[in-house]
Parts: C-alpha cells; sequence; structure tokens
C-alpha cells in the first residue's frame, strides 16, 4: 500500500511577518520542484492569511496549510476562540489535534481532544492526532497502555472510518523539543502498534493512514526514522522554523 509522506512544520508561537515572508519564500522554492512528499506548514493563527496569500503567489502544487488548534464550537460566545470553518476560509487542510504541548499546559483531556477531531472533520479539515507518551510512562513499561488509550478516545467518538480522513502523529513527550530522539526502531515499535491496532477494526483503513513521527526530528536522523515501514513523514518543531533544515529533512523522504 502506497501513503504519500507528509512532512508537516509546526511553528508554535514564533514568527513576525518578516520571518514569515523569509522561511515561506524558502520553503516554497524549493517544494515546488517536488511532488511525491507533501509539505506542510502550521504558523500561529495571525499569519494563516499572508501565509494562504504567499502559497496562492507561488503557485505551490505541493504544501499545504494547517493550524495548531481550534475550538470544539462553529460559532458562539466563546471569546478567544476559533473555529475549524474559519480554518478552511483561511485555507487551512490540516489541524493539529491532542499536541502534547495542549495537553500537559491548556489541560485537554482524551474527551476534548476527540471533540477537537469531530469538529475539524465536520468543518472539511484533516486532524493531525498526536499521540505520545511521557518517559515516566515508557519506563513504567505502558506506552502501548497509554497510545492505546488516547487513540480509543478518537475512536469511540468517531468511529475507525473517520480515520480515512485523518493523520496520525506518534510523538513521544520526552523526545519534544529535548534533542532527544526516538530510536527509529523504538518509533517503528509504537508506529506498528498503532497500524495493527486500527487494522484489528479496518485493515483498509490501516493501510492507507499516515502515521508521522515527531521529537527532535533533524536532518541528521530524519532518513533513518523515514526510512522505517510504518514512518510515512515527520511532525517537525523547531527544525521547522530553519528553512535549509526543514527542506532537508522534506528532501530525506
Ligand atoms: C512538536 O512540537 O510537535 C515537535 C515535534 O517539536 P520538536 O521537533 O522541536 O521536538
Amino acid at each position: 500500500m502506497s501513503r504519500q509522506p507528509l512532512v508537516a512544520g509546526n511553528w508554535k508561537l514564533h514568527g513576525n511577518k518578516s520571518m514569515v515572508r523569509g522561511l515561506m519564500d524558502s520553503i516554497l522554492a524549493a517544494v515546488a520542484e517536488s511532488d511525491t512528499t507533501e509539505v506542510a506548514v502550521m504558523p500561529p493563527y495571525p499569519f494563516l492569511a499572508q501565509v494562504q496569500e504567499l502559497i496562492a503567489g507561488a503557485g505551490a502544487t505541493g504544501v499545504r496549510l494547517g493550524a495548531q488548534n481550534l475550538s470544539i464550537h462553529d460559532e458562539g460566545a466563546y471569546t478567544g476562540e476559533v473555529s475549524a470553518g474559519m480554518l478552511v476560509e483561511f485555507g487551512c487542510q490540516y489541524v493539529l489535534t491532542g499536541h502534547s504541548e495542549r495537553r500537559a499546559l491548556f489541560g485537554e483531556t482524551d474527551q476534548m481532544v476527540a471533540d477537537k477531531f469531530v469538529a475539524a472533520q465536520r468543518a472539511g479539515l484533516q486532524p493531525v492526532l498526536c499521540l505520545g507518551e511521557t518517559l515516566e510512562q515508557r519506563e513504567d513499561g505502558i506506552t502501548e497502555a497509554v497510545i492505546g488509550r488516547q487513540l480509543d478516545a478518537v475512536i469511540t467518538q468517531s468511529g475507525v472510518a473517520a480515520f480515512a480522513d485523518a493523520v496520525v502523529a506518534y510523538e513521544p513527550v520526552w523526545a519534544i523539543g529535548t534533542g532527544k530522539t526516538a530510536s527509529p526502531e523504538q518509533a517503528q515499535e509504537v508506529h506498528a502498534f498503532i497500524r495493527r491496532t486500527i487494522a484489528d477494526m479496518d485493515a483498509k483503513i490501516a493501510g492507507s493512514l499516515r502515521i508521522l513521527y515527531g521529537g527532535s526530528v533533524k536532518p541528521d536522523n530524519a532518513a533513518d526514522l523515514f526510512n522505517q515501514e510504518d514512518i510515512d513523514g515527520g511532525l517537525i518543531g523547531g527544525a521547522a522554523l530553519k528553512a535549509t533544515d526543514f527542506i532537508s529533512i522534506c528532501k530525506a523522504l
């Protein structure tokens, strides 16, 4: 089963207009050359319109836009929230759900993540569902139990069929922004577990589901990770802010 590789850059809370312009100019120039790997950038909300215009202006075929978060609500008295429909209007195709920083720093529970997953799909966005264990959980030998629980919460709410229009990202919490990367074998083991869990319910959906790895991916470790059978690309944080690094990670696929 061939799955189109995807590299998504999560810019987190970084950027200003001139940095966005410089970063996008480099990415757009480099990515126009490739048609095999899909590339997505996920800037903070205020820069979505600017990035949307830059992508359109460059006529870039392989570059997609995504957001880092969304509201579970479509509209209403929810000050400070941004709905999935608004993201679609600004050209987004992807949105992160369940990033470990949202879970740990903003109290997002498995149920809230499942609600966001549903809200994203209701508007036609592809959720990128992030799953990951902490170092303590890994050392306690409960990695699969944790990932299974995070995945089940979404399957219970949406059904396994919803994964035909979603992406999963395995991001061990201990590897995010720490410089510690899961070894290709460690990552592959969890990716295979995720695919097996979905396959037990629907083999076809499992076969076409893209499962990204995230956690200190850099130009020098990307190829070894991406060579693993069940790793279909990367969710990149720190290295997504440096054009040369991000582009060489994309080219590692
Ligand atoms: C992330 O925030 O999703 C991430 C993977 O960050 P980093 O690449 O910096 O570890």
